[in-house]
């Protein structure tokens, strides 16, 4: 179970709705208009036929008839003509208003700290940034600019029938009464069944991904049954949601069938005992009846489109919900699979810290003062379980080569996340420069400390797309210098359109028959894809890289090909190094050991051998053994 990312309130829904339109104010404007001619031009025939009903029982001749006629005849195109144009300026409207939720979309979701993504559960996001938005786009594309043109036509309707005769429309009003009490019953409901809807598709779809993600787990532990069963239910939840909503529109409909019949004959009869008194006359009589007869088509598409309204309306409170998520917090991840899914390897690309950090003004950020990274009393404890990280202090200096060691479990990783900004300590502080390094945001994070693990996304799009993510900025000479020092240049080179090169689906670069290298064999894809993450860390240019060898660049079939590129990248950087191979220990300038969630020991390697500690222990026994296979 997942904790899932927050949805917007009525209050937040109203207010983003609001600002959508006024974004695109002047269509908005223009969409109301024509529809108002267009609902104008159409009341037109109904009173044309009761002028003409009148005349003839009044003596007029076959003349006044045709000319009453004519004028039918030329209000029905012009009718047709803009409503057309309406609904061409309101299509245009929605795409426009559609194209805007998405890029908003895409730009929060971005900027969604890693933990919240991975306690949300990567399904979540994708529901939101699939089904929902999805659902908005219909919304805007269809259902909004019908909803508008109906809502105009019916006004104008009611309004033609009260002209008529004010008694008249007030009875058709009140025979109309019965819709109002069925759609204030159904919307009252409609809300929280939707979002129960809403949700439980969200569920479905993060058990399925968690379930796909982790395939291999499962099938390790024996977990298929569990699986199946927790699917069994997600689904099972989602019919019931289901239902229940259905079971809201079919009694929501039947009253609006009623409804609609109902006004008519109230009419008539009205109508009739006027006209008996001598108080109407049946032209009024026909014309007020044939408005109500019109006014059905566009009172039904309202209801429908209302019904549609409210469960975009959820959808929408889903998109925008994501402006609420939390900048950042103590996190918690449900399961590997999350991380490992799509995005959470975008997210958790080199960039991964970066693009970690929180949204915000970037002007409310505070800038450090220099380069040191220091952590002090820090505690961290993730969702579920004890306390990780229980008082770390450390200051790294600008330039040195830390190594951080320790048992499996003694909290490395979740040190080297903290000291990314992917998570914030739950009590102490981790600053560089003197500010929290989870406050920065990620234009000014990326500048500072850069977290490198095994994940190298490559993006759809060019090369030079995938490079400008790190630095917006940088001309195409930047850009080169980059692929240069990670070795990538030969390659990049050779390709068909140079940086405008696409490269392929899957993340994938493009295959080695677009690109030789000069007399050599084709470099395998994977070292490419490490080789422009690579790059982009240069670009970014942070004074700190954190390397988590657990998950570094250990992929043996490119090591060979990335080893000098990342040795070029730590060069003149301060390097923090989660390791896990002693002799990168011994390389470092300081070992920090890691016992249970505490900096146990701290030091040069020689200090800390001639300690006699844990690392000497450690030291010796992988020494030992070293020697042990060489003799
Ligand atoms: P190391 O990198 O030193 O092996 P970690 O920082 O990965 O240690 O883990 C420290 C402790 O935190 C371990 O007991 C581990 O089980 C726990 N832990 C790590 N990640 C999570 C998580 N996402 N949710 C809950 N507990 C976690």
């Amino acid at each position: 179970m997942s904790t899932q990312l927050p949805v917007a309130e009525p209050a937040d829904v109203r207010a983003a709705a609001a600002r959508l339109i006024r974004a695109d104010g002047r269509a908005f404007a223009a969409v109301l208009v024509l529809n108002a001619l267009a609902a104008a031009a159409g009341l037109a025939g109904p009173w044309l036929l009761g002028r003409i009903i009148d005349e003839v029982r009044a003596g007029a001749g076959v003349a006044v008839v045709d000319r009453l006629a004519l004028v039918i005849v030329v209000c029905a195109p012009a009718q047709l003509l803009l409503a057309r144009a309406a609904r061409f300026v309101g299509h245009r409207f929605g795409e426009r208003t559609l194209a805007r939720v998405r890029e908003e979309f895409v730009d929060r979701a971005l900027a969604l700290p890693a933990s919240v993504v991975e306690r949300a559960g990567t399904g979540d996001l994708t529901a939101r940034g699939t089904a929902d938005v999805a659902a908005v786009g219909t919304t805007l594309r269809d259902a909004g600019p019908e909803l508008l043109i109906s809502s105009v036509q019916a006004l104008f309707l009611i309004g033609a029938v009260f002209a008529l005769d004010p008694l008249l429309g007030g009875c058709a009003v009140l025979a109309q009464a019965g819709i109002w009490f069925a759609l204030r019953w159904y919307l009252r409901r409609a809300r929280p069944a939707y979002l129960a809807e809403g949700a439980a598709t969200s569920e479905v779809a993060e058990i399925v991904s968690a379930t796909t993600s982790g395939a291999r787990t499962v099938e390790a532990f024996g977990l298929q049954r569990r699986r199946v069963t927790a699917s069994r239910d997600a689904l099972d939840a989602s019919r019931r949601t289901r239902m229940h909503t259905l079971n809201l529109r079919s009694v929501f409909f039947l009253s609006v069938e009623i409804s609609n019949v109902l006004p008519v004959a109230v009419v008539l009869m009205v109508g009739g005992a006027l006209h008996a008194r001598g108080a109407m006359s049946v032209g009024a009589v026909v014309a007020a009846a044939l408005y109500l007869r019109q006014l059905e088509s566009p009172l039904d598409t309202i209801l429908m489109r209302v019904e549609q309204l409210q469960a975009s309306g959820a959808s929408f409170a889903r998109v925008e919900g994501l402006a609420r998520a939390p900048r950042s917090g103590p996190a918690g991840s449900p399961s590997e699979s999350a991380t490992d899914s799509a995005l959470g390897s975008a997210l958790g690309s080199a960039l991964g810290s970066a693009a970690a950090s929180a949204s915000g003004s970037p002007s409310k950020s505070p800038v450090p003062a220099d380069d040191r990274i220091d952590v002090r009393r820090v505690r961290y404890a993730y969702d579920r379980g004890g306390e990780v990280l229980r008082g770390v202090d450390l200051t790294v200096r600008p330039g040195e080569r830390l190594a951080v060691v320790g048992p499996s479990g003694a909290g490395k990783t979740t040190l080297s996340r903290l000291l990314a900004g992917i998570d914030v300590p739950g009590s102490g502080t981790v600053t560089v420069g003197g500010v929290p390094v989870a406050a920065l945001d990620p234009e000014q994070l990326r500048r500072q400390v850069v977290l490198v693990t095994q994940e190298h996304h490559v993006f759809l799009g060019a090369v030079r797309d995938n490079l400008l993510i790190a630095d917006p900025a940088a001309d195409d000479a930047a850009l080169w210098a980059a692929l240069a020092a990670v070795g990538a240049d030969d390659w990049a080179g050779e390709l068909p359109d140079g940086l405008d090169t696409e490269l392929g689906p899957g993340g994938r670069p493009p295959a080695a028959a677009h690109a030789r290298p000069r007399g050599g064999a084709p470099v395998a894809d994977g070292s490419r894809a490490q080789q422009l993450a690579l790059a982009r860390v240069v670009l970014a240019d942070p004074h700190t890289l954190i390397l988590d060898e657990a998950t570094a660049l250990l992929d043996p079939a490119t090591a060979r090909h990335t080893e000098r590129a990342l040795a070029a990248v730590l060069e003149g950087r301060t390097v923090i190094a989660i390791a896990h191979r002693l002799h990168t220990a011994h390389d470092a300038d300081r070992v920090a050991v890691m016992e249970e969630g505490r900096i146990t020991e701290l030091g040069t390697h020689e200090e800390l051998v001639a300690a006699g500690g844990a690392y000497a222990a450690l030291w010796n026994s992988w020494h030992g053994e070293r020697s042990a296979y060489r003799t």
